[in-house]
């Protein structure tokens, strides 16, 4: 064998420059990057190759998750009828009994998730460090490496504390030079930014009211000495407003913009909370969102104006967040969840089929830094390609495909490649055991709910 893989008989939605669509087509992924994608039958070739039979399918560029805290798998179904900063209380004493073992079951468990809904490129927001706790972000990171993902973890951090005015309980936040430190280690340590990168660090202070300024603008200066990206929560309720008004005597994005935190470098959870004015200053910066619709809907916190911030010229990709408030974790209910959302408030035209997909590959390539080889289907691009089954009940006789993965029903991915490297095929995950993983998942649960008491 030669390593290549060959798909032919497929509808093709490329996301490349041109958007290009074929109805029949083919796909060829060969050393790690797409060597040929066009329409009809792949050219001949004589050595023995992979082979997929296309028909009845669609494939689409595989789908990248911008905003994610892969811990809170283990913390599913609480506070169900909370708002974020209620919720976030009800949660912080319990996640700050997390370990190793915690992370590792709930990581494998949520990348699981992600990569049954097409995912291949998947962002992680840790923020929560406990002392003794051990190498969390390791954890995470071989976690992604098991399960076969591109991964983007941000070292997350928490220094502003209940006794100095913030929302965190003081024994979980941390010291400000503890975070930095331990914020250049993990650049040293897993950071690659050659092409074709399996795992790129970014660095992500959690929000507004759990850090301080002082840390906001150091970890820009340190990002930005190390060629790496920033990631932070911004304007996700009504409630971080009146606490940035109160403390920092701005809204959150202006306050954002004094630590030096708006740039084609940086891209900021949720957004939901922004005015005309504040919509046209993240597109003239060209700040990348990671609009999380299931998430800010299951909080109640409204919904991010995605067509002014596309307008604008904001990069705006989909994120599931956390599953403590997504409890699915899966990025297709995102596709949809984000179109049909964009509609309650702006009309039936809102949001595309084809403009939901390309928030969840292009945009959000654009908000991690890789739109040079990720997001679209195109020679040279890297060959992290979703396969979509059209012709199944749940999609059957839908004419336009990209219609029936958008609006039909959400159905595991076929097939996800990520690097060519099979993650799924024929719906079943092929890294790891669904039941084990699983198992493990409700057994570290648990055990995190006897900790926490
Ligand atoms: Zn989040």
């Amino acid at each position: 064998m030669s390593g290549a893989t060959v798909v032919e008989g497929c509808a093709i939605a490329t996301m490349d420059h041109a958007r290009r669509e074929f109805e029949a087509g083919h796909l060829v992924l060969e050393e790690g990057r797409i060597a040929a994608v066009g329409p009809g039958a792949a050219p001949r070739r004589e050595d023995d190759v992979r082979r997929i039979d296309g028909r009845g399918l669609l494939a689409t560029p595989a789908l990248v998750n911008c905003h994610h805290h892969l811990y809170q798998s283990a913390t599913r179904g609480m506070a169900q009828e909370a708002t974020l900063f209620e919720w976030l209380v009800a949660h912080y004493p319990v996640w700050a009994q997390i370990d190793e073992r915690t992370v590792a079951a709930a990581a494998r468990a949520a990348l699981a998730a992600l990569a049954r809904s097409g995912c291949g490129t998947a962002s992680d927001h840790h923020y929560v460090f406990p002392r003794d706790a051990g190498d969390l972000l390791a954890v995470e990171i071989e976690a992604a490496r098991q399960i076969g993902l591109r991964f983007h973890p941000c070292r997350g951090a928490m220094d502003l504390g209940q006794r100095d005015g913030g929302l965190p309980p003081d024994d979980i936040v941390e010291d400000r030079d503890a975070i930095l430190t331990a914020s250049a280690e993990a650049i040293d340590r897993h950071h690659d930014p050659e092409p074709g990168a399996m795992v790129r660090i970014a660095l992500a202070p959690t929000s507004p009211f759990s850090v301080t300024r002082e840390l906001m603008a150091e970890t820009a200066e340190l990002a930005r000495s190390r060629g790496v990206r920033l990631h932070t929560h911004m304007a996700e309720t009504r409630e971080e407003d009146e606490f940035c008004l109160e403390r920092y005597g701005v809204r959150p994005l202006e306050y954002l913009e004094e630590v030096g935190w708006l740039g084609d470098d940086v891209w900021l959870a949720h957004c939901v909370q922004l005015n005309d004015r504040e919509v046209r200053r993240m597109g003239e910066s060209a700040t990348g969102v990671a609009h999380c619709p299931i998430s800010n809907a299951r909080l109640g916190a409204g919904i991010a104006p995605v067509r002014g911030l596309i307008a604008a010229g904001a990069p705006v990709g989909l994120g599931v967040d956390g599953a403590a408030s997504n409890e699915s974790g899966e990025l297709t209910d995102e596709l949809r969840g984000a179109l049909l959302m964009a509609r309650v408030s702006g009309g039936p035209a809102a949001l595309t089929a084809r403009e939901a997909l390309e928030l969840a590959t292009r945009h959000g390539a654009r908000c991690l830094g890789r739109e040079d080889e990720l997001g679209k289907l195109e020679v040279g691009a890297l060959a992290d390609v979703a396969l979509w089954r059209l012709d199944d009940a749940g999609r059957a006789g839908i004419a336009d495909p990209v219609a029936a993965l958008v609006l039909g029903p959400p159905r595991p991915v076929h097939t996800l490649a990520v690097n060519g490297e099979p993650v799924v095929e024929e719906g079943e995950l092929r890294t790891a055991d669904p039941a084990m993983v699983a198992t493990d998942l409700a057994r570290e649960s648990a055990r995190l709910r006897e900790r926490a008491g």
